[in-house]
């Protein structure tokens, strides 16, 4: 049995979201040192401002400005900050209902440890130096013993409002493919293809995931595929990808290996992006050293035949 793989894996892609009139005039309030709430028909301020009464499912735009100040409701400590977090340092993740508001945010509360931390203790908004109209423009919260600080009122009219943000999203963790991709791996880094034959059915998946998704049994036996194959779908890409060195634009492609019953997909080069089509022969273009395909590329045999690969488009 060969060894079980088992790498670090990052995904990480900037996320762009609009932000609708109600969270607009939250962050734009927040890069202005405003905190702002919602007022529902029964008279309850919503901090952090919901766009909807999570009781009537009413639309809500009466916005109403809260203290800087409040109370921590509940808390945890976080004693080992991990990365993109609001402090480098332990601190409570603290449930915060600020002055004039009816529901709790949740944010960082600074302090120096857990036994200065309590229910009830009250705090203030430590504003970030550079504010940009993000949650982050509150850097984080911290002990407060003065007094109740009152809202100036703002309506949440503002120049220049923030319509838009840009979330990071990263997902950082370790990935272990199991045994049979892990199989797969080994034979891809000596440039062979290798699936799985499920014992019901019969068919060949490339990549193996270890079971058959429609018989719900195992699979083992192993059968080397390729390495031609058969374009059955294929799409042109024309948005470039962050980090990734290919000039649009390309055609990405479902690819059904010779033997396979389940089509792989992978970019094809080596032949002008419009002149791709369904049942073009083509073949890996292998890294140097081995591993994963860099891309395919047209074999010069002629199409194949509809017949042959209609089940697998
Ligand atoms: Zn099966």
């Amino acid at each position: 049995m060969p060894e079980v793989l088992k790498a670090p894996l990052v995904v990480e892609f900037p996320f762009t979201r609009s932000l609708g009139p109600v969270q607009s005039a939250f962050l734009t309030g927040l890069r202005e040192r405003v905190v702002l709430g919602v007022k529902t028909a029964d008279g309850r301020v919503l901090v952090p401002p919901v766009e909807y009464d999570p009781v009537t499912a009413a639309e809500i735009r009466d916005l109403v400005e809260v203290a800087p100040t409040g109370t921590v409701t509940t808390w945890a400590w976080n004693h080992a900050p991990r990365r993109g977090q609001p402090l480098t340092t332990p601190f409570a993740w603290a449930l915060i209902r600020l002055d004039g508001a009816d529901t709790a945010l949740l944010h960082a509360l600074d302090a120096p440890g857990p036994d200065a931390v309590h229910t009830g203790m009250r705090v203030r908004v430590r504003w970030a130096g550079e504010r940009v109209g993000a949650i982050t423009d509150i850097a984080c919260f911290e002990p407060y013993d003065g007094d109740r600080a009152g809202p100036a009122g703002h309506t949440g009219e503002f120049e220049d409002p923030v319509t838009g943000i840009v979330a990071p999203a990263r997902l950082d963790y370790t990935y272990s493919p199991g045994r049979a991709q892990s199989a797969y791996l080994h034979a891809l880094a000596e440039q062979r293809v290798v699936g799985e034959r499920c014992p019901s059915c019969r068919k060949v998946y490339v990549p193996p995931r270890g079971a058959c998704p429609t018989c719900g049994v195992a699979t083992s036996e192993q059968v080397e595929v390729g390495p031609r194959g058969t374009v059955t779908t294929f799409c042109i890409v024309n948005i470039k990808a962050k980090n990734l060195d290919i000039e649009v634009p390309y055609v990405y492609a479902h690819i059904a290996l010779d033997g396979a019953d389940l089509a792989l997909h992978g970019r094809i080069a080596g032949i002008p992006y419009d002149r791709v089509r369904m049942g073009l022969r083509v073949e890996p273009v292998w890294p140097a050293g081995g591993g994963h395909p860099d891309h395919y590329r047209p074999t010069g045999e002629p199409d194949a035949d509809y017949e042959t690969y209609k089940e697998l488009v």
